[in-house]
């Protein structure tokens, strides 16, 4: 079978161009015993991709050169010489940005979907819903009735967050980078109230101004000016949870860090960072709960669809440049 995929071409200095990534047909030869052949019908674009297109390690190894880009796509098995698969089946794996590939069946999942499609493991039921769930519930031990900031909280992970918030009784402002984001935080996530950065000139201001007796808990996706506005209206024994800092993903000189990282010391806060994948036992909890939430009807989201595989690396770089909504996929 001919398969297209997209390799990483060369380590971005800044922001990713499409220049960085190539496309290559390769031929896959059949199966052989214990292997299975399979088809990608979905992949994801994540933001901590870009980590990976560095040289060297971060806390997962890096892109290799002339290789397909990794991540998590749900394919259909097409044929199995693999007792635990059967053509037909539908599974998650990591093996990326490809029309198509064949594997032993080390870390591919079965995948029954029963209350959203397929390509929600890649999004709502996958990685980012299960980031928003374990950051805010394990990691931040929100509790009921909190005041809750969420940065970039109209995205995948954010999205998730602050309507996990809502479900806790708590008080829950967003910020991010559209009027239109903006109207679906408020219309569609619930959440109280929710700023566009782009339109406030300092976003510690802000954060006084929306947040008069303090924030309990930030759900830090962004880092920069938003990390240091939140510690500088932080309460006493407020959390911040460390999910990501995209704002400083492309910087090609260290960003500098927050100027009032001391005020931690007086305010007593607890700033935790994690990686979801670390957490895989927390899968079936997460899934149970989750799955409920959204049979219930408690959960929305959106998700932004780029046709076809060599559209992907376009789909890629516009996580940093604001322009989708919810989750980025590629459908394949
Ligand atoms: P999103 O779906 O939120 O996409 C990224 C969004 O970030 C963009 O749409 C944009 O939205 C916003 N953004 C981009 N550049 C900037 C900037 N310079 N300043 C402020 N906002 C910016 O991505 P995810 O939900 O998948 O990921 C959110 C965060 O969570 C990322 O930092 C990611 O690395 C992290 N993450 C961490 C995990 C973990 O295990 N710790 C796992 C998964 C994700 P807008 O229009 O609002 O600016």
């Amino acid at each position: 079978m001919k398969s297209r995929e997209i390799h990483l071409k060369s380590r971005p200095q800044g922001v990713p161009r499409p220049e960085n990534f190539s496309l290559a047909e390769v031929e896959i030869p059949p199966p052989g015993d214990g292997e299975i052949l399979v088809r990608n019908e979905w992949i994801s674009v994540d933001p901590y991709m870009r980590g990976r297109m560095n040289d060297g390690n971060s806390y997962v190894p890096g892109f290799e050169l002339g290789s397909p880009m990794e991540g998590g796509c749900v394919g259909t098995v097409v044929e199995s010489k693999n007792p635990s698969f059967k053509a037909g089946d539908l599974v998650l794996s990591n093996m990326g940005w490809r029309e198509a590939w064949k594997s032993d069946g080390a870390g591919v999942q079965k995948i029954t979907p029963t209350v959203t499609d397929a390509r929600s493991f890649l999004g709502i039921l996958g990685m980012p819903g299960m980031t928003a769930w374990f950051g805010l519930l394990k990691i931040g031990e929100l509790k009921p009735n909190s005041q809750v900031f969420v940065s970039a909280a109209s995205g995948a992970v954010g999205s998730v967050v602050c309507q996990i918030a809502k479900i806790m009784g708590c008080r829950v402002v967003g910020s991010s980078g559209s009027d239109r984001k903006i109207a679906w935080l408020k219309e569609q996530a619930g959440i109280d109230d929710a700023f566009n950065y782009h339109e406030v000139d300092d976003v510690s201001a802000k954060l006084a101004e929306l947040f008069p007796e303090g924030i309990d808990l930030y759900f830090d996706n962004v880092g920069g000016d938003h990390l240091e506005g939140a510690i500088e209206h932080m309460a006493v024994h407020g959390r911040i949870v460390c999910c990501g800092m995209i704002s400083g993903y492309n910087a090609e000189d260290p960003p500098p860090g927050p100027r009032n990282l001391f005020k931690i010391i007086g305010k007593r806060i607890r700033m935790e960072g994690f990686i979801v994948s670390d957490h895989p036992d927390a899968q079936g909890e997460f899934l149970q709960q989750m799955s409920g939430w959204i049979s219930d009807g408690k959960i929305h989201w959106e998700e932004t669809v780029a046709e076809g595989l060599e559209n992907a690396p376009a789909a890629f770089i516009g996580l940093f440049e604001g322009d989708k909504m919810g989750k980025a996929l590629v459908k394949v």
